[in-house]
């Protein structure tokens, strides 16, 4: 069975950078086996209903403004797989996953994490949007079901941040953080570790912290497919950690 991943992503830059988180990524890609495909459940792509990519060669998105030329330029030429959508869809039983054949491609979700994991583009990549009128259970529980493809070869990666305030964010990385991101980011490390999966799910906005790291819910919420996906016996492993730009948690979490 597959480990299944989220993965912090942080600022579209590091797309193209060369650092000790990209890293990190570079280097789970060459730990885990081979993959037949990856599910990328991005921040980026919300959508009412769920609705999964099923081109043969999904196109690149560049879903942000105000950075360099250098970023606009990147392609990510991995492969789409229709055959493997549509097992997706037939893994999930409880709910109809809609086929998209032209809305959506790769946003930067995926391919800023993809091409440091994976940079020979050699393995299928699909990406399941999030229905944004469902509540965290929802997709908590859509995780559990997607949990199966583990067994057929199939990498799931959530991709987004546990500590996400962009209201708040400082342009220096490296600034002080927030000692609500620290407390909330800890937190959940702590639910995380005792596998407490009901209160990351129930929980997270109850206090303060909670609410300041999640102002919105897109970047918490591939999280949860990730938390969903995984099981009591995996192992919990923090593949980076840190708070960048003040309220940005990296954190990232790799199960089994
Ligand atoms: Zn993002």
């Amino acid at each position: 069975m597959l480990p299944v991943l989220f993965i912090g992503h942080g600022s579209p830059m590091n797309a193209i950078a060369n650092n000790p988180y990209t890293q990190t990524l570079a280097r789970i890609g060459q730990e885990i086996p081979k993959p037949s495909a990856i599910l990328c459940i991005s921040a980026h792509w919300m959508t009412e209903g769920t609705w999964i990519t099923h081109m043969q060669n999904p196109r690149t998105i560049h879903d942000f403004y105000g950075f360099p030329q250098a970023l606009f330029d990147i392609q990510f030429p991995a492969p789409g797989s229709p055959m493997i959508a549509e097992l997706v869809q037939k893994t999930v039983r409880s709910y109809d996953i809609q086929l998209d054949d032209e809305l959506w491609g790769f946003d930067h979700g995926t391919w800023s994490v993809l091409r440091h994991m994976y940079p020979q583009n050699n393995v299928p990549v699909l990406q399941l949007s999030i229905n944004i009128t469902k509540p965290f259970e929802f997709h908590f529980e859509l995780g559990k079901e997607l949990r199966a493809l583990r067994e057929q070869n199939i990498l799931i990666v959530g991709s987004g941040n546990i500590v996400h305030n962009l209201r708040k964010i400082s342009w220096d990385t490296h600034a002080e953080p927030y000692d609500w991101a620290i407390e909330f980011d800890e937190w959940s490390k702590q639910q995380i570790l005792s596998r407490n999966a009901s209160s990351l799910v129930e929980h997270a906005l109850d206090a303060k912290s909670g609410q300041l790291s999640i102002p919105t819910t897109d970047h918490y919420i591939p999280f949860l497919y990730a938390l969903g996906a995984s099981t009591e016996k995996d192992a919990i492993r923090f593949e980076y950690e840190g708070i960048e730009n003040a309220s940005i948690s990296m954190r990232s979490v790799r199960f089994g």
